[in-house]
């Protein structure tokens, strides 16, 4: 994008770049669907190259069926068709999902997530930032406030894509792998929450088995570094107490539970 380009465009911001969150937020949206999905599915590939895939056919399976079950009523998102999952074979207790319909699950989170409930909530909550547009957000806020001028060649598919892998990298969500930690806001990780939930419940998990998870997260982090799920996450008793009150507003959602193994 030219700079004269962005300049009419930040300018034309506060009309025309805003949009609503799931939650009925109004959100800064600059980039388009398709940028996005170009951006995310980039990313992908090279994490796919630069860290080890799980071959465990059986563990792949399960992760599969969750995230499956839970897509399966995702409706169709403009920018991309279908969900592709990754198991990456690592100790780190974390999930991911980037715009073009990609989601990366670490085998440590197996330990900590006990159930495919509890592991629903997870993917529920990492679909759930893909869907209410918290990559485009942030990218489009950093963009604004004159900082991600680089990322916006990326996005548009510059060839100096390596140069600024990082950055976006990091704009995506996933800076822990890259050594720059810039984690989604709170009202972000909130409406997640708030989404990923319904999400869960709609595809016929258990959303109370969510409780369970954060306090397997939390004890998990006992005495070490707190899981980068947690760390970057409203606290502890602050998002026990929104999941509850989420889930005494849930729909009677009357899809058959799913049977993961
Ligand atoms: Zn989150």
């Amino acid at each position: 994008m030219s700079w004269f380009k962005f300049s009419a465009l930040a300018l034309a911001a506060g009309l025309t770049a805003c949009s609503s969150s799931p939650t009925g937020r109004n959100q800064l949206i600059l980039f388009s669907d398709t940028d996005m999905s170009h951006l995310g599915a980039q990313s992908f590939e090279q994490m796919k190259q630069q860290q080890k895939v799980s071959k465990d056919a059986k563990m792949n399976r399960y992760v599969e069926c969750v995230a499956n079950a839970v897509t399966k009523h995702v409706p169709k998102q403009p920018g991309f068709d279908k969900w592709e999952v990754v198991v990456f074979d690592s100790d780190q207790v974390n999930a991911f999902a980037l715009p073009g319909g990609k989601i990366g699950v670490y085998t440590g989170l197996l330990n900590v997530a006990e159930n495919q409930d509890q592991l629903a909530t997870v993917i529920g909550h990492e679909i759930a930032h893909v869907l209410a547009d918290h990559s485009n957000e942030r990218l489009s806020q950093s963009q604004l406030a004159n900082t991600g001028l680089q990322i916006t060649a990326v996005a548009l598919g510059s060839s100096e894509y390596a140069q600024y892998r990082d950055a976006t990298m990091a704009a995506l969500g996933l800076g822990l792998q890259y050594g720059v930690i810039l984690p989604y806001g709170r009202t972000q990780e909130s409406e997640a929450d708030i989404v990923g939930l319904d999400l869960m419940a709609k595809a016929g998990f258990d959303p109370a088995q969510s409780i369970d998870l954060w306090h397997n997260m939390a004890k998990a982090s006992n005495g070490q570094q707190p899981p980068e799920l947690l760390s970057t996450h409203p606290s502890h008793s602050t998002r026990i107490h929104d999941l509850q009150q989420t889930m005494a507003k849930l729909p009677n959602y009357q899809t058959a539970k799913p049977n993961c193994s």
